[in-house]
């Protein structure tokens, strides 16, 4: 059953460029999908209380329209990364097409906040060798997941089971910045802080735990 939670290793080995967990003894949130008017002040509210930074995964069309949330992740110390423009599944897409959901967030971003964007992580967890190869071309790191909660489920059980089972110190944790986990995401966020924080494990930022070397 791990493998629902978990990537398999065959996976990790065909896309070994990809990040799969935190390079660090250190635990690092992520949150994907965001920003998002509903669950961003309190994901941030919640990271703030528990002194953690995170990296969010942000959708560019989100960005566009809700530009004061993206600055407030920002200005908190958190990480934003690339979650393409429109949340599409790029698997089997043209390349053109992929480059496009691509390379617009990369600018935008650019044109907004004048930063530079440095990890993707694809809708769904879909790849390909294409998606793959445009990731690298916008000079993007792609940064999988070692463990998903399946917040998206909105079912709290859900979180406690793949945290109880599989958080491990050097876990790359996936949660949500969407509607469908608003009333269970403080809640998680809190138990995976307080579960590593029994087995004394620690957190680290995007940099800490992403950085190749
Ligand atoms: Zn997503």
């Amino acid at each position: 059953m791990k493998w629902i939670y978990s990537p398999p290793n065959l996976i990790k080995k065909i896309f070994s460029n990809f990040i799969w967990e935190s390079k660090s003894d250190k635990i690092l949130l992520t949150f994907d999908d965001g920003p998002n008017p509903q669950t961003t002040e309190l994901i941030l509210k919640s990271l703030r209380d528990r002194n953690v930074k995170g990296l969010f995964f942000c959708v560019g069309d989100n960005v566009m329209k809700y530009e004061s949330l993206t600055k407030e992740i920002l200005d908190e110390g958190h990480e934003i990364g690339n979650h393409t423009f429109n949340h599409k599944s790029l698997f089997c897409l043209p390349k053109k097409e992929v480059n496009e959901q691509i390379q617009k967030v990369n600018l935008d971003f650019q044109n907004k906040f004048g930063k530079e964007l440095k990890y993707f992580r694809p809708p769904f967890g879909k790849i390909d060798l294409n998606t793959n190869a445009i990731a690298k071309q916008n000079s993007l790191q792609t940064v999988m997941w070692t463990l998903i909660t399946y917040d998206f489920k909105n079912d709290f059980h859900k979180v406690k089971f793949s945290v109880n089972n599989f958080l491990t110190k050097n876990t790359i944790v996936v949660l949500h910045d969407n509607i469908k986990c608003k009333s269970i995401i403080v809640d998680s966020i809190n138990y995976v802080i307080d579960n590593a924080e029994k087995k004394d494990y620690k957190f680290g930022d995007a940099k800490e735990c992403l950085s190749m070397n």
